[in-house]
């Protein structure tokens, strides 16, 4: 159900022509909510084996245009899977400190260490994005980023980081509606700011920057996949579907355990 998603690495794809809503009628909205619950299960006791092997780790990758739903995404698909295996980080406005580095440093101390689940809730991705858009760094600086993302992410694949990128596609139409909910809400207008406006008129310098980063940085150990996430439940139905696939794959074994357990009793 998820083959269609993911980039291939050497092929240009257009978001354009990328749906941002589910159409068909394989699944819907009730189903995915029993499959996505069925996978927390097997999620959670694969995470837990993961834990205990503690050889691989496995990260989730999220971006996406303001409101695309990373957060809802994170609540609903890792629901189940035991916190201390499972780490999200959130990249916000790069500190002074984190300034004073280079673009990867603040990255690289995130990513989950081997044993554990991270999720990145934005991600270096932003360093050749807001960056790009907003001119925060000169045009050869952030052109430069491309490689050097993908040679990051090769180190990390070798080091046995498993990598799951996850662009949360959604129309310009659906974000208009999702803006004005926040803010018709009294309980989700704390999400919203009138900056989330000057962005929103950037959107397509936001979607070619966007369309950038898929097309060169989907690379065979750490591909991009384009979720249509115009409707949440079939969004989260298909990141659910990648990270269980991505468990499976991993097939994580408990470790060895010490011999000669078999007969000993506690007294
Ligand atoms: P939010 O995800 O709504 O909490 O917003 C976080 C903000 O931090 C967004 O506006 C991002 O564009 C911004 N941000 C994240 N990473 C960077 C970065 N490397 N450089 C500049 N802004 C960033
Ligand atoms: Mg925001």
């Amino acid at each position: 159900m998820t083959e269609q998603l993911a980039i291939t690495p050497g092929t240009t794809v257009r978001l354009a022509e990328r749906a941002t809503r589910y159409e068909g009628d394989q699944f819907d909205k009730k189903q995915a909510a029993d499959i996505i619950h069925e996978n927390a299960k097997v999620m959670a006791n694969l995470a837990y084996r993961l834990y205990a092997e503690n050889r691989r780790a496995l990260l989730l990758v999220l971006q996406g245009m303001d409101t695309a739903g990373k957060d809802g995404t994170i609540r609903t698909v890792m629901r189940g899977v035991n916190p201390q295996s499972c780490q999200v980080i959130s990249f916000k406005q790069p500190s002074e400190e984190e300034l004073d580095h280079d673009f990867l440093w603040r990255i690289h101390r995130a990513i989950p260490r081997r044993g554990n689940l991270g999720i990145f809730n934005r991600s270096h991705y932003e360093d050749v994005l807001v960056v790009r858009v907003h001119n925060l760094v000169p045009e050869t600086e952030w052109r430069a980023r491309y490689d050097k993302i993908n040679a990051f992410e090769r180190l990390l694949s070798e080091a046995n980081v498993t990598i799951v990128k996850c662009f949360l596609h959604i129309s310009r139409e659906e974000q208009r509606e999702r803006l004005q909910a926040r803010l018709d809400n009294p309980d989700k207008r704390w999400k919203f700011s009138k900056g989330d406006l000057a962005e929103r008129k950037l959107w397509d310098n936001y979607q070619q920057a966007y369309e950038d980063a898929l097309n060169r940085c989907s690379t065979h150990w750490a591909p991009w996949h384009v979720i249509p996430s115009d409707r949440k439940w079939y969004r989260n139905l298909m990141v659910s579907q990648l990270m269980r696939q991505a468990l499976e794959k991993l097939d994580p074994q408990f470790p060895a355990c010490e011999p000669g357990l078999d007969d000993m009793v506690v007294t």
